[in-house]
């Protein structure tokens, strides 16, 4: 296939002068994007990097006074990173008297009237944000924003556009990923008119996280999603457009109304603007006479609140995505019926898919045409209902303040003594950093029974985005919705439940009933003055990069765990590993030279209980070190004296392959965070095997295990990304292993680690089907034992992420240990969706197993996913600390856990086993 197709792409290399779309409407002194980028938007075999789209709209600027472009931050890799907005002039000039009416309606006072806000709404501009496409590899949106902007700079004679430039003001993102944008524009160049011209990138198109880029909208752990989040919050846009490409084939254009289940936390009226834009689009699209657009129909459901775009609907803004048919970047393709899914070569009209598409060439041009059209429909709804659009995010505001005041939960109660303190802080920063108002208790109040501490944190619920609030602190029930009656479940697109209180293991009391005058009394907001902290996340990239013309948001950096603290004397600090900077100071201990010591704990004689949790020792430090770790790190530690096995700073490997893993990054993303020290281990650098005389322990992130072995196919990449780590590979790290290493698996690839060193161990899931068994993103209660160093700090009854997670039993021959496993009988699901817990009852989650002198930590868990849950990043770092220093040490715990009695085979058949 491949010869042929390079055929093709050099005939139609021939083809690519031929003129490109939409470049009729020029006017003199504007520069057409050919101009300067040197080739139409849209041309066959051409992506434009984003300096170059950065050149185009830098010269937009300068010709017109209808765009304003405005620096929003630096992006991961340091690149300036701009934002245009586009309107008339008139609109342009008075944009912050726009901005101000977008805010007073967004957040209304509590007077204002009715009249007032209809007043408002007949002043002001709808303020719409499009953007040119999170997923770099989905080449065509970052470059139909450049067309988009053109077109509308130039559009005076078509009052479609003219009404535009009147009646709204667009915030376009036109590139919302620049790092990506350059690195696969650059990929593709490099590869065109050769074998490689469509293959894979061999990196993550965002510095850590790649594709899960769209899925970080709560947390904003990336400094990208910080910088959206506060500009869109600083713009207030009453509709948010994100846009992606690949939608179901053979559809051309896959368009709102959403696909079931949306969350339950939204304004009814996000959800009926979304549909009607959805519709609009769809209109313009077929009077153009663009083909296959539509709706619902597939799995794109609107579950899940971390979506960049989604998380936007619970601040009563209409926010969608839609996604256009790809080919791969710039290459076109030629399809035929016969590629179509039998089910749609009939090409049959339905209700919402009006106008199948045929078939014929597809090429990038095609998909940014599909794009302006999308796009300026939706800009000419907003522009048809900019008066409503403004007033209904005003009904929005007050209906959602009228419910939380009408009903609960009235408010969120966050203590300030915490396991982590510095948790609830981190929890906390995320939801002001997302413009929700945060209080803290001025005096200690008692409220419903319970008395709560001055300094508790107080989120009142009756404020315009309470919905967000309660979106991420609910417990989810994932709605049992299945494909036909009786038959499997239809899986969420992304996860199932997110809870967040759960995944921070943050204790929040909610309040069941009226805040009362008392309480009122005591909430004070938190002060907006920015403070010098770094006990956080990167706290630098929460502030606003100086002098770039948007505000930061200060009260997010005003959320403060409280001061650190020592009890007890002892020159020795002794560390909780429930803490989660914990980990942090070790690290800083061992760079000023400290001693480090582990003291195990002990485990509990009794069948099936929990030990009690080791901790790390820190000696050594001078006085003013010490005292600066414990401060800077808001630590709560005991003075003590040396115990335990001196350890040594582990040489840590983390094992990155050419087939980009986002787990990996986001693992990446964790160890650097907290100044974990490692090394990123390349399959060339497995291959070359001694790993045990460079490496203490190596961690495989949650990968299949034939991604780690294989890799890319031969001749699907340039020969240097060829393969996995290989059978070389495969042996260098068994005998890592049987020297005395420690291998860390998280997650599926527990599967490589089975399969390679055929341990006697085995997954009692892997082959049940999904309409018994299925448990694609929850939270479940698993009950550990923190006498294992692996789960130090853990408490007994854990709440942990799974998903599509290994469920371990033990054969014969086996040695070693469990350290979490499933409750014995009941469900263990805390939040989410989770069918079949017969199949995991009484089975281990987690283990350690001995092989030669090391040994491997298979976690059946996601203990860093997606960079969420901070109740159990410790069981990472734990196992990245795991060396044979450390492994010597752990007490024997075999009366935590023995294999469950298998129930027999029915007819007679002992077959497969457990794996039903
Ligand atoms: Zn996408």
């Amino acid at each position: 296939m491949r010869e042929p197709r390079a055929l093709i792409v050099s005939t139609l290399l021939v083809l690519a002068a031929s003129p490109g779309p939409a470049t009729s409407r020029a006017a003199a002194q504007v520069p057409t994007p050919e101009s300067v980028l040197g080739f139409s938007v849209g041309a066959d075999f051409e992506l434009a990097t984003y300096e170059q789209a950065l050149e185009y709209f830098q010269q937009l600027d300068a010709a017109s006074d209808r765009v304003e472009l405005r620096q929003v931050g630096e992006t991961s890799y340091g690149r300036p990173w701009y934002v245009a907005l586009i309107s008339s002039a008139e609109n342009l000039r008075d944009a912050e008297r726009y901005r101000e009416i977008a805010h007073r309606l967004a957040h209304p006072d509590e007077g204002m009237t009715e009249d007032e806000a209809r007043r408002l709404s007949e002043e002001g501009r709808a303020i719409v944000h499009i953007d040119g496409g999170l997923h770099a590899s989905e080449v065509a949106h970052a470059q139909h924003t450049i067309q988009l902007a053109y077109d509308l700079v130039t559009g005076d004679d078509d009052p479609e556009i003219a009404a535009i430039l009147d009646e709204v003001i667009l915030l376009l993102w036109f590139s919302i990923n620049p790092d990506g944008q350059t690195m696969i524009a650059d990929w593709y160049r490099e590869n065109l008119g050769t074998p490689y011209e469509v293959a894979s990138a061999p990196f993550l198109y965002q510095k850590y996280i790649g594709h899960d880029n769209n899925r970080d909208g709560y947390m904003i752990n990336q400094i990208e999603s910080r910088v959206v989040t506060r500009v869109d919050r600083h713009w207030e846009p009453q509709i948010v457009y994100n846009h992606h490409q690949s939608s179901p084939f053979p559809t051309r254009i896959w368009i709102p109304p959403f696909a079931e289940p949306i969350s339950p936390n939204v304004h009814p009226l996000m959800w009926r603007t979304v549909n009607l834009v959805g519709m609009a689009m769809a209109q313009a699209l077929e009077e153009r006479g663009q083909k296959g657009a539509m709706h619902m129909g597939s799995g794109f459901d609107n579950w899940y609140p971390g979506f960049m775009d989604h998380a936007n609907n619970f601040h009563n803004v209409a926010s969608f995505l839609t996604e256009t048919a790809l080919y791969r970047y710039a290459t076109p393709h030629f399809y035929t019926i016969n590629d179509f899914p039998q089910s749609r070569r009939d090409l049959r009209p339905e209700s919402l898919y009006a106008s199948p598409w045929e078939g014929g060439w597809w090429r990038v041009g095609d998909a940014v045409d599909y794009m302006l059209t999308a796009s300026v429909s939706v800009l000419d709804v907003a522009a048809k209902y900019r008066r409503d659009l403004l007033y209904n995010r005003y009904q929005a505001a007050r209906d959602v303040v009228a419910q939380y005041r009408a009903g609960p939960p009235y408010g969120y109660f966050i203590p300030q003594d915490q396991r982590d303190p510095v948790a609830a802080a981190e929890m906390l920063r995320r939801l002001a950093f997302n413009g929700i108002d945060v209080t803290q208790l001025s005096e200690p109040v008692t409220f419903d029974g319970v008395t709560h501490e001055a300094g508790s944190w107080v989120i009142p619920m009756d404020q315009p985005n309470a919905n967000f609030v309660r979106q991420l602190f609910a417990v989810q029930e994932y709605p049992d919705l299945r494909e036909y009656p009786e038959g499997p479940p239809e899986q969420p697109y992304d996860v199932s439940g997110w809870t967040l209180p759960y995944q921070f293991d943050v204790r929040v009391v909610e309040a069941r009933t009226p805040l009362g005058a008392e309480v009122r009394a005591a909430m004070t907001p938190l002060s907006a003055e920015p403070l010098a902290w770094d006990a956080g996340v990167d706290a630098q990239a929460w502030d606003s990069p100086p002098g770039v013309g948007f505000d930061s948001h200060p009260v997010a950096r005003a959320v403060v765990p409280p001061e650190g603290t020592v009890q007890g004397g002892g020159s020795a600090l002794v560390l909780d590993p429930a803490q989660n900077n914990t980990y942090k100071a070790l690290a800083r201990a061992w760079a000023q030279g400290a001693r480090v010591r582990f003291a195990p704990g002990t485990a509990s004689p009794d069948s099936g209980a929990a030990g009690t949790s080791g901790s790390w020792i820190v000696e050594g430090l001078g006085g003013s070190a010490r005292a600066s770790l414990v401060e800077d790190l808001r630590l709560r530690v005991s003075g003590g004296s040396a115990a335990g096995q001196s350890v040594g700073r582990p040489r840590i490997a983390l094992y990155r392959p050419w087939n980009a893993s986002m787990d990996e990054g986001w693992t990446r993303w964790l160890l650097e965070m907290y100044e974990v020290e490692f090394t990123s281990l390349y399959n060339a650098d497995v291959r070359a095997g001694d790993l045990a005389s460079r490496y203490d322990v190596i961690v495989l992130a949650d990968m299949r295990p034939r991604s780690i072995v294989e890799g890319f196919a031969k001749g699907s990449v340039p020969p240097r990304y060829e393969g996995g780590v290989g059978p070389e590979g495969v042996r260098a790290l068994e005998t890592f292993v049987r020297d005395g290493g420690t291998l860390v698996t998280l997650n599926g690839s527990s599967h490589f680690a089975l399969d390679e060193f055929h341990l006697p161990v085995r997954d009692v899931v892997r082959d049940v089907e999904r309409e018994d068994y299925f448990a694609g993103g929850a939270i479940v209660e698993l009950l550990v034992d923190p006498s294992h160093p692996v789960m130090s700090g853990m408490p007994e009854r854990s709440k942990i992420f799974v998903g599509s997670s290994p469920v371990f039993t033990t054969e014969d021959g086996f040695e070693g240990r469990v350290l979490a496993k499933y409750p014995d009988n009941g469900s263990p699901l805390l939040s989410g969706y989770f069918l079949g817990e017969e199949h995991v009852n009484g089975y281990a989650a987690a283990l350690e197993v001995q092989h030669g002198e090391g040994q491997v930590v298979m976690l059946g868990l996601k203990p860093q996913w997606r960079g969420q849950p901070f109740g159990t990043f410790k069981i990472l770092f734990n196992a990245a600390l795991y060396s044979s220093a450390v492994a010597s040490q752990t007490p024997d715990n075999d009366a935590f856990w023995s294999p469950p009695q298998e129930a027999e085979e029915e007819a007679g058949g002992n077959g497969n086993g457990g794996g039903r």
